[in-house]
């Protein structure tokens, strides 16, 4: 009972996220190995606040609750319905292709109009749609879902749009770039601020990438080693030179190394 209830969700009876979390990954380590087709949906009601502002949450529950059977019904057995927020539901697919995924989609999309709630009446979700690439991370995978998800709410909802694998995900391209007002003078802090950011930019990128990377971790152990050994070199510097905000300076840095430190365990888990 205890693991039924750690791993659904109570309103809907379907797999909460947490459960998601902890199949993932084995889910998409068997694609990869087997060179097997991995796809999946994401599912978000549209206008739901209305139908809560209008009728209150009570039916907005209900609803949530009848479209989760709507939907479980017309998916196989070896697909996963996941209520992975709100009202945004995630549907995992093996051994499906992105033209078998559409077709799903579509099914879905059609069973929820043919039953309309006894009180909020007809229904619609939009749908974003994704083939994980080979060795895609789960991440990356979820924003091109989320972008599919936005265009087709975009497209005036109850639409289904299908992610495009050449899209760059926008983070792709987050970079923290050196500016020259950050420039102090003194060799020693500059240089070491440049590799910061270098160091920075590089976890920027295994962050946003593609691809599962390993050694995450240790790309933020190093951060945060730099960050540790840079504050220490430049607080006896500004001490050495009597700079005249010395003390807040070194507050300002105890506390972010505080807050880094956090990052760190978030990350570890
Ligand atoms: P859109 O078409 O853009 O998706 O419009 P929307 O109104 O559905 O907007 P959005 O998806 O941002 O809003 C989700 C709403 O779902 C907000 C929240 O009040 C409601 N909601 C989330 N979980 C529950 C729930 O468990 N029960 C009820 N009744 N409402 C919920
Ligand atoms: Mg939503
Ligand atoms: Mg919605």
């Amino acid at each position: 009972e205890i693991l039924y209830l750690g791993y659904h969700d109570q309103l809907t009876g379907l797999y909460n996220r947490h459960y998601f979390e902890t199949i993932i990954n084995g889910e998409m380590d068997r694609a990869d190995r087997y060179k097997e087709p991995l796809s999946m949906l994401l599912l978000d009601l549209d206008h739901f606040k209305a139908v809560n502002d209008t009728w209150g949450h009570l039916v907005g529950d209900d609803l949530l609750k009848t479209m989760s059977a709507a939907i479980q019904k017309e998916i196989r057995s070896t697909d996963t319905l996941v209520r992975y927020g709100g009202e945004e539901l995630i549907i995992l697919m093996p051994h499906t292709t992105k033209a078998g995924a559409l077709l799903v989609a579509d099914k879905i999309q059609a069973a929820i109009k043919i039953n309309p709630h006894h009180t909020a009446g007809i229904q619609t979700v939009s749908i974003g749609v994704a083939q994980r690439m080979q060795s895609e991370s789960f991440r990356h995978l979820y924003l091109r879902l989320d972008h599919a998800l936005y265009q087709a709410k975009e497209n005036g909802r109850d639409c289904v749009v299908a992610s495009d694998e050449r899209i760059q995900i926008p983070s792709d391209q987050m970079r923290i770039e050196w500016r020259s007002v950050w420039e102090s003078g003194n060799t020693i802090i500059d240089t070491q601020h440049k590799e910061l950011l270098q160091i920075a930019n590089n976890l920027l990128d295994l962050t946003s990438s593609a691809y599962i990377c390993q050694d995450e971790e240790e790309k933020i152990d190093l951060l945060l080693k730099h960050i540790e050994k840079h504050f220490e070199a430049e607080e006896k510097i500004l001490e050495r030179i009597g700079f005249p905000n010395y003390e807040n300076h070194v507050a300002v840095h105890q506390s972010l190394l505080l807050r880094v430190s956090g990052l760190n365990r978030n990350c570890g888990n």
